[in-house]
């Protein structure tokens, strides 16, 4: 697959570490990004709207997009399927902007075989104890669920050195901050430089 000339940033951070939230706030400072909407059979939260936030579809549908080879990647998480769809991706990498991808560890791994010059970014919590309370405030979560996260985010926090960058999120505007660093960084690499003049001896 050639290498598109947007930048792909995949953004991965266990629940509760606040990942959205940053986002959310960069997106906001920032016109040339845009955040990739996933496909996933888990039931939308309270306030979480289908076409923004994913699009929430059966198990059914998701099964038969994955026989259609309608997604690039697509994992299981918590016991709901998650995936990136062809068509949304190619979507955005029509638009000129940068595209973020929010996925778990494993979609990381399928995307950087794919595209090996995204950048993958790990965002944690500035404590267990801090995160742990995140995920008790939002609220959303029965009890064993906010257990079955939790031990999934030690085992994600393992993964944390293949990522190219980690971002600690002690504060939204500091760790947006820091993501917007990355990607200006990021564009100034030589291969994405082009002159308006010739180099010759
Ligand atoms: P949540 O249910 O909290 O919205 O998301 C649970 C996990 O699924 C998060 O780690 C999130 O990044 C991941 N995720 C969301 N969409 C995708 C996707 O399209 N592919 C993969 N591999 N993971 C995803």
């Amino acid at each position: 697959m050639s290498e598109p000339n947007n930048l792909i940033i995949v953004v991965s951070a266990p629940s509760g570490v606040g990942k959205t939230t940053v986002l959310q706030y960069l997106i906001s400072q920032r016109q040339d990004l845009v955040i990739s909407i996933s496909a996933t059979t888990r039931k939308p939260r309270l306030g979480e709207r289908d076409g923004v936030d994913y699009y929430f579809i059966s198990e059914q549908e998701f099964q038969s997009k994955i026989e259609k080879n309608e997604f690039i990647e697509y994992a299981k998480v918590h016991d709901s399927l998650y995936g990136t769809l062809r068509s949304e991706l190619e979507r955005l990498l029509k638009s000129n902007k940068h595209i973020i991808l929010e996925l778990d560890v494993q979609g990381m791994r399928s995307i950087k075989k794919l595209y090996p010059n995204s950048i993958s970014v790990f965002m944690l919590p500035p404590s267990t104890t801090e995160m742990e309370r995140r995920l008790r405030n939002r609220a959303t979560e029965p009890e064993e669920k906010i257990k079955i996260r939790m031990e999934r985010a030690i085992e994600e926090m393992k993964c944390r050195n293949e990522f190219d960058y980690n971002i600690v999120n002690y504060q939204v505007e500091q760790s947006a901050y820091d993501l917007n660093t990355i990607i200006n960084a990021e564009l100034l690499r030589p291969s994405r430089i082009r002159l308006d003049f010739e180099i010759t001896s």
